[in-house]
């Protein structure tokens, strides 16, 4: 798909997603595109356009005609190299959506010598050309994904720089110090020092606490991106399938007085002020009677886990202080990091509660009593656990593997440092943390990788 001689060709592709709309959009790109276009796109009297005249980025109502049938009245833009978004001649048709004109049209540009898009070829072009860098390219990739607030700002911040700017400031200072290094290596004979140690030891330093930085970010980042996991626990009854429901405001579990009715793992999305929260009712933990229970406890402490907030819900007219404790040395043994929510749930059961522990929250699942209440503490944990929007946030796995292998090495090289190992190591560790951070942002040439990369897109971007 990335071989370079498929560059030749001009590639046609329905930009807009399948399906009928108001207006479908059909982009092809290429060394055919303008000639193919001026094959296929008329003035509204049947007279051709002059290409010599056409005002590029400037959009031209005219019709698609096939054999002198009109296909579709058409707006048309023109784009040319290298003022495009692939950096090739291209051109954009705005027709009307039904699937019918949208397959017509794209077949008239094939039959006259375009080729159909792979996923994600528009925008490998435009790496290719220079008009993006790789996490650019990934921002784009996650910005036709977002479907949040939060996932959208984390996708533009990232298109617009993000942290590209601090990674490469410390790729070009250790690439500094890595040819003073290089120099010594080639006079070696002479033993001379270019590269000042004091220096070179607190440039590793200050790069691995910022790195350090990012790496940290990750698992906000990540979690931002594919929603904060909530896992909602406590005993059978005590109400987690209501809760779910009332919070996703939906019949989605099933509701029962039986205990053990939710067997198995029941998880939806909430967007509350812009982030998305996965929420996980459980089955409940505690001893399984039959093996289809026995897989669904499994799975609710695999979810602990992997939760960066767990629900701990009690039925207010039930709970005791003995079990409560059990839950939570229960949570904290699966996973220390995940923050306990204490929810006491049917209040509206009780005349009046006597006693509010502060960080608790009382609430009536049924009646959806302080369900907003619930709602905004999940969000302000977000807030507390370091969620900054416009922080710059690794939400990349790709980019948090490189920064973790960077990071490696320039540990290494502190040490070799430290304790007086050959300068060819430290050259050697240098050069090894540069090419994982160049991979971020710069020029791979690994096929693999960059198939990995584009294939996340779709056909038309
Ligand atoms: P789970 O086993 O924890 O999932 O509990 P369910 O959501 O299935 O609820 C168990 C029972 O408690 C059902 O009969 C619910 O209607 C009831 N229930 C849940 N929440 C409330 C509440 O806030 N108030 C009252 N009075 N009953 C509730």
């Amino acid at each position: 798909m990335l071989l370079q001689n498929s560059l030749e060709d001009t590639i046609v592709a329905i930009s807009s997603p399948y399906g009928m709309g108001g207006v479908a959009v059909i982009r092809c790109s290429g060394k055919l595109a303008f000639n193919i276009t001026q094959q296929l796109f008329f003035k509204k009297k049947f007279s051709k356009w002059d290409l010599k005249k056409i005002v590029f980025r400037k959009m031209y109502y005219g019709i698609i005609i096939e054999n002198e049938n009109v296909i579709d009245d058409v707006m048309v833009c023109f784009f040319q190299s290298p003022h495009s978004y692939t950096g090739e001649d291209v051109v954009e048709i705005y027709c009307h959506g039904s699937i019918y004109v949208q397959q017509k049209i794209l077949q008239l540009y094939l039959n006259k010598g375009a080729r159909l898009a792979n996923a994600g070829e528009f925008t490998i072009r435009a790496y290719l050309n220079g008009k993006l860098n790789l996490s650019e390219a990934e921002a784009i990739g996650d910005l036709i994904h977002a479907e949040t607030e939060a996932e959208h700002r984390l996708a533009i911040d990232q298109l617009r720089g993000g942290y590209k700017n601090l990674i490469e400031h410390l790729r070009e200072q250790l690439l500094n110090f890595a040819s003073l290094i290089e120099l010594e290596l080639d006079f070696s004979e002479e033993d001379v020092e270019f590269a000042n140690r004091t220096q070179l030891i607190q440039l590793l330093q200050s790069a691995l606490s910022d790195i350090e930085k990012l790496t940290e970010s990750f698992q906000m980042g990540n979690a931002i991106k594919t929603g904060i996991p909530v896992v909602i626990l406590g005993k059978p009854n005590a109400g987690k399938s209501t809760l779910l429901n009332a919070l996703l405001n939906e019949e989605k579990a099933i509701v029962s007085e039986i205990p053990g009715t939710t067997r198995d793992l029941i998880e939806d999305k909430l967007i509350i002020n812009g982030i998305a929260f996965r929420i996980i009712d459980t089955a409940g933990i505690r001893e399984a009677k039959d093996e289809i229970e026995k897989i669904g406890i499994e799975r609710a402490q695999q979810s602990i886990q992997k939760a960066m907030i767990v629900i701990l819900l009690q039925d207010i007219s039930k709970s005791d202080h003995h079990s409560t404790e059990e839950y939570i040395q229960m949570i904290n043994s699966f996973n220390p990091n995940a923050v306990i929510l204490k929810v006491y749930n049917k209040i509206d059961k009780l005349n009046e509660i006597k006693f509010k522990e502060d960080d608790s929250i009382y609430i009536s699942a049924k009646e959806k009593i302080n369900i907003d209440v619930l709602k905004q503490k999940l969000f302000h944990i977000v807030l507390e656990k370091g969620y900054q929007p416009h922080r710059p946030m690794v939400t990349n796995v790709r980019h948090f593997n490189e920064l973790n292998a960077a990071k490696k090495f320039l540990n290494k090289a502190l040490n070799d440092l430290k304790t007086n190992v050959s300068t060819e190591l430290i050259a050697e560790d240098l050069k090894f943390a540069i090419h994982h951070l160049s991979n971020i942002t710069g020029n791979i040439t690994s096929e693999d990788i960059l198939k990995n990369i584009f294939s996340k897109f779709c056909i038309g971007k």
